[in-house]
């Protein structure tokens, strides 16, 4: 075993923006002394818009606040609202139900897969009611949601189709960047996710140019863009922040790099995991097609005896979903009567995330990948 580094590798490490410190201090001083003082929504947030387009090969796509409201203006967009029920996973952040929620609609949970911990299509099929108006599946760590079933699905049923792709910026299925799979998709950009940034933002990322206008419309304030004070729809406030557009314009050149960095962790992580399985330590899926390396999730039996060992090793981990959706108090009214989703209930009991950024040195991701095995290694293989 490799030695014990001298200081705790962090799950969030503090670093982060390191590199980027005097790029974000110009920005905030050219923004700030600009003769047209125009903080949000001016050209940098245009041009990132533009880039991220045509990187993706989008119709349109639209910045706003956070990939939270991302969400929401899409929902908004599609008329969600009460009387509706939208198909959301079992497993993931509160965003899934909340946004369904604070529409007046009806977050439906549908069971995970327990491999993938990504909504099973099937699960999701059985919910389906005269009400339901949209489904929507989440991209879920390090895996995207089988969004083949999942388009399928929609078109049969003639159901919108809304990706929660705010973690899977950058990630590909058979060929189909992540966010244009459904009707329309989001990425986030809150710091932690792998195009974060120092602060809140995020994107619509569409195919549908009618869908883009009406989200362009509704992240602020209904307006059309054209006339000022002519509110056309009841909107919201999700404008976008010229200093961090500015800092995501000259990072996003570098993102490629990052996200292979995280890819390489990632595979060495899951080399090394991949004897773990009978003794209760589960890796996520390998491979490339539908993956996006946000968090690297391990599935641990004894999970809490990992975070402990794992510390004493001077490594953080971090357990992202402790319940399921619908045993979070906020979404209990929502999910009574509903089956019981025993694969989201166990992935909540069992997840761990080790950490997972592009400046971990190979021996850190080393050391976390000793420390593991280590434990595992200690325990006797279940039969
Ligand atoms: C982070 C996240 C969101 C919300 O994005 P914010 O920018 O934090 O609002 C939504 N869905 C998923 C799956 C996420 O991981």
């Amino acid at each position: 075993m490799t030695a014990v580094t001298a200081e705790t590798i962090r799950f969030f490490p503090p670093d982060l923006f390191e590199d980027d410190r005097a790029a974000l201090l110009d920005a905030v001083y050219s923004i700030g002394t600009g003769t047209d003082q125009k903080f949000i929504l001016g050209e940098r947030t245009a041009r990132l818009e533009r880039a991220l387009r045509e990187d993706l090969g989008a119709a349109d796509v639209v910045a706003c606040s956070s990939g939270t409201s991302a969400l929401t203006l899409i929902l908004a967009a599609m008329g969600v609202g009460p009387g509706d029920e939208v198909v959301v996973p079992a497993f993931g952040c509160a965003p899934l139900a909340s946004t369904v929620a604070n529409r007046g609609a009806r977050p439906v949970f549908a069971d995970i897969d327990p491999r993938t911990l990504t909504a099973d299509p099937a699960a999701a099929e059985a919910l389906i009611t005269e009400r339901t108006k949209a489904l929507m599946p989440a991209h879920m760590f390090s895996v995207m949601a089988d969004m083949p079933a999942f388009r399928a699905l929609a078109d049969r049923h003639g159901l919108r189709l809304v990706e929660d792709s705010a973690v899977a910026q950058g990630g590909t299925l058979r060929g189909r960047p992540a966010g244009l799979w459904g009707d329309a998709g989001v990425y986030s950009f809150v710091q932690v996710k792998t195009f974060g940034m120092p602060g809140e933002g995020g994107a619509v990322v569409t195919g549908d140019t009618s869908l883009a206008a009406d989200v362009r419309m509704l992240r602020n304030h209904g307006q059309d863009g054209v006339h000022r004070f002519r509110h056309h729809r009841v909107g919201y406030n999700s404008r976008f922040d010229e200093v961090m557009a500015d800092f995501q314009l000259r990072r996003l050149a570098g993102l490629p790099g990052r996200l292979a960095r995280r890819a390489e962790i990632a595979g060495y992580y899951s080399d090394r995991f991949a004897p773990l399985a009978d003794r209760g330590i589960v890796a996520p899926p390998v491979g490339g097609d539908g993956r996006c390396h946000y968090v690297y999730a391990v599935l641990a039996e004894r999970r809490d005896a990992l975070v402990d060992h794992l510390a004493a090793h001077g490594v953080d981990s971090h357990v992202y979903y402790p319940r399921a959706l619908p045993e979070q108090p906020a979404f209990v009214p929502y999910a009574a009567g509903g089956v019981r989703p025993v694969h989201a209930e166990s992935a909540a009991r069992r997840n761990l995330a080790l950490p997972l950024y592009p400046h971990l040195s190979d021996a850190q991701v080393e050391h976390i990948a000793d420390t593991v095995c280590a434990f595992a290694a200690s325990r006797e293989k279940t039969p």
